[in-house]
């Protein structure tokens, strides 16, 4: 049994002093703890609003430094892409070396990555100095390592790694709410790029035409009204013009769209550089006095021209803009040359606002594209009248099927050699109730656009039948060529029609023969291939109509069955005097014929002509040396003569 008897008074003395120590280091202790436990609950709330990593890392310090026994220490923090560790902070600048070395040590020695897993920790000596590794880390989040230098070994005792530990949990929330919000703060920045980026690509869109990159049409108007309240200030005049390409259709329908596209941005390019460089200030580029091309959709592009001088001298300007469009454009390995027909406005003198003044360019150019393309006009307020009109032809042809307005003419085609009739073209004339004779070329394009080409196309089909049965009764044996367009040979039922036709009239198929041109043939390779084939098995003749005005690839005349090629007019007609179309002519008419293929050309209309394509071993021409297109009865009379007399038509060429 323990020995409770009193101590001696010197022995009761001394214990009780010890007491009293002990109770004041006690006291001392605890008060220490509670300041340094204070500042750590004070620690996340004075770095919550640090904006980095190192200066949350310089506060903590501030607390770190008064627990007790704690020398040198330093953060070492993981990288997260690379993962790997780097000496962050130290909390004396001469603390950094040894403590590095420590570092490494233990990396070495296997302390370092066992730390990195474990939350227990405990002093350990290492090159000669105690250290304590404490793991940085919140839930699910490793983010480093607290490496200290305490006084001793068995000076840092458990409170003080409590003490260590909490503080070092705090920092540790601290630092990933900062990685966090970080990754939040590039987050936005890039959103907010991303934002900026859109808002300006949507105002780029609003504002300029993709394809071309050329104003849009709405920025267009704009600019145009306020150049028109600028003209109108400084009492000067404004001119619009309305251009549209020629026969823009061929190209999308014969190339592809892509090709088409092109061919608007090679055009846009053009009439860009053509205002710029005729204007040496560059006015394109936001000087007060601008002049504009716009893409205004489709194949149109508007120009707004503002200066006075320029608007005195639109021909020049129009005379400028077709001789650098003129050029050929090169697309697809082609070269395409392009017209186009172009309607003229002008401000004050046509019309006073924007919205008129584009109307009224529009019916010029309309006009102008009725007058046969490749012209410009200027506005008058007589074309308001006849634009009217314009618009009632549509109308009319909706209904000039069932009204049997329509009319076929035939045009012979004639054996140059020997005078005889070898062939008729179907060719379709329009009168309509109220006696107007609307030509082909005026309400083809329509009945093309509003898809009318196939009833109508499917009647000429039947009244060229309905003719050949007719010729047979009368004793001619003459094949009747008819015109199809893209639409109608792309029908499904295209060759059913055409069979249930030739059999309604019990005509022979080599009487019926289809003239195709090559944006025809060219639309859909794959589809006309099958086409022709099919026709070719029914003994149906098919024709290249037009040869030589689209995209003359003679190579694919060996691709398809085809038999004769129909030499255009726009050749044989300078035959004679131009060198170039003399060339061209006798090239097609040798490889027609070392093709095997029947040439026919167009557009006869001299002696000359026809000597000159006799010579080259042309045997059939079609045009009005031999005879205009026929009505039916004229048709009658022309072929009860028999054959044409050459020597006769020598006196009188037209009949
Ligand atoms: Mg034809």
């Amino acid at each position: 049994m323990r020995n409770l008897s009193p101590p001696s008074k010197r022995s009761n003395e001394q214990f009780l002093q010890e007491r009293v120590d002990y109770l004041e280091s006690m006291e001392r202790w605890h008060l220490q703890e509670f300041d340094v436990l204070a500042g750590i609950s004070q620690i996340q709330e004075d770095i919550k609003n640090c904006s980095n990593r190192k200066e949350i890392l310089q506060k903590s310090a501030a607390y770190l430094d008064r627990i007790p026994e704690m020398r040198r220490y330093g953060f070492c923090l993981i990288n997260e892409r690379s993962a790997e560790f780097s000496l962050d902070w130290v909390n004396h600048e001469e603390s950094k070396h040894p403590l590095q070395c420590v570092m490494d040590a233990m990396i070495e020695n296997g302390d370092f990555g066992w730390a990195t897993k474990s939350d227990r920790s405990e002093v350990k000596t290492v090159l000669g100095q105690p250290i304590i590794l404490i793991r940085i880390a919140v839930p699910d989040k490793f983010l480093g390592i607290l490496i200290a230098e305490v006084s001793s070994q068995t000076a840092f005792k458990k409170h003080h790694q409590r003490l260590l530990t909490a503080a070092v949990q705090h920092i540790a929330y601290a630092l990933h709410s900062q990685r966090l919000y970080q990754q939040i703060n590039v987050q936005n920045n890039y959103l907010e790029s991303l934002i900026d980026e859109k808002t300006q690509q949507l105002e780029h869109a609003s504002n300029f035409d993709p394809l071309t990159n050329l104003p849009s049409r709405s920025s267009f108007k704009q600019q145009l009204e306020l150049s028109l309240a600028r003209a109108s200030r400084n009492n000067e005049s404004i001119t619009l013009i309305l251009l549209d390409l020629d026969f823009f259709k061929r190209v999308n329908e014969g190339l592809g769209h892509a090709n088409g596209d092109e061919l608007l941005r090679q055009v846009a390019a053009r009439l860009t550089k053509n205002l710029r460089d005729y204007d040496p200030v560059a006015r394109m580029n936001g000087a007060s006095h601008q002049d504009l091309v716009c893409h205004y959709g489709g194949d149109e592009f508007c120009l707004l021209i503002s200066d006075k001088s320029e608007s005195e001298n639109i021909n020049q300007i129009l005379e400028r803009l077709r001789t650098s469009l003129s050029r050929p454009f090169h697309i697809a390995n082609r070269e395409i040359t392009q017209s186009f027909s172009a309607g003229v406005a002008s401000f004050p003198e046509h019309s006073i606002n924007a919205e008129q003044l584009i109307q009224h360019a529009d019916i010029a150019l309309y006009q102008a594209k009725e007058q046969g393309r490749g012209k410009h006009l200027i506005y008058n307020h007589k074309m308001q009248q006849e634009s009217l009109s314009s618009l009632t032809i549509s109308s009319k042809l909706h209904q000039a099927l069932e009204r049997e307005e329509f009319e076929m003419y035939y045009q012979p085609q004639v054996n140059m050699i020997d005078s005889s009739v070898v062939g008729l073209e179907a060719l379709i004339r329009w009168k309509d109730r109220d006696g107007n004779r609307i030509p082909p070329d005026h309400f083809i394009p329509l009945a093309e656009e509003s898809g009318l080409i196939v009833p109508i196309g499917n009647w000429v089909i039947e009244q060229a039948c309905k003719q050949v049965n007719d010729l047979l009764d009368k004793g001619f044996h003459i094949p009747i060529a008819v015109n199809i367009s893209a639409r109608q040979f792309s029908q499904p039922d295209f060759i059913e029609r055409l069979l249930s036709q030739l059999n309604r009239y019990s005509v022979p198929h080599h009487l019926l023969e289809l003239e195709l041109t090559e944006r025809v043939v060219m639309s859909d390779i794959e589809d006309t291939t099958q086409t022709l084939k099919k026709l070719e098995t029914l003994g149906i003749k098919v024709s290249i109509d037009d040869f030589g005005t689209g995209y003359s690839s003679l190579s694919y005349l060996k691709k398809f069955p085809i038999d004769v090629i129909k030499i255009d007019q726009a050749f044989v007609s300078d035959v004679t005097t131009n060198s170039e179309d003399a060339a061209i002519v006798s090239a097609i008419i040798a490889m027609a014929e070392s093709l095997g293929l029947e040439t026919v050309a167009e557009g006869v209309e001299t002696i000359e002509q026809m000597e000159f394509l006799r010579a080259k071993h042309c045997k059939i021409g079609q045009g009005y040396l031999f005879s205009k297109p026929l009505s039916r009865e004229q048709l009658d009379q022309y072929l009860s003569a028999k054959t044409t007399d050459l020597t006769a038509l020598q006196n009188n060429p037209v009949l």
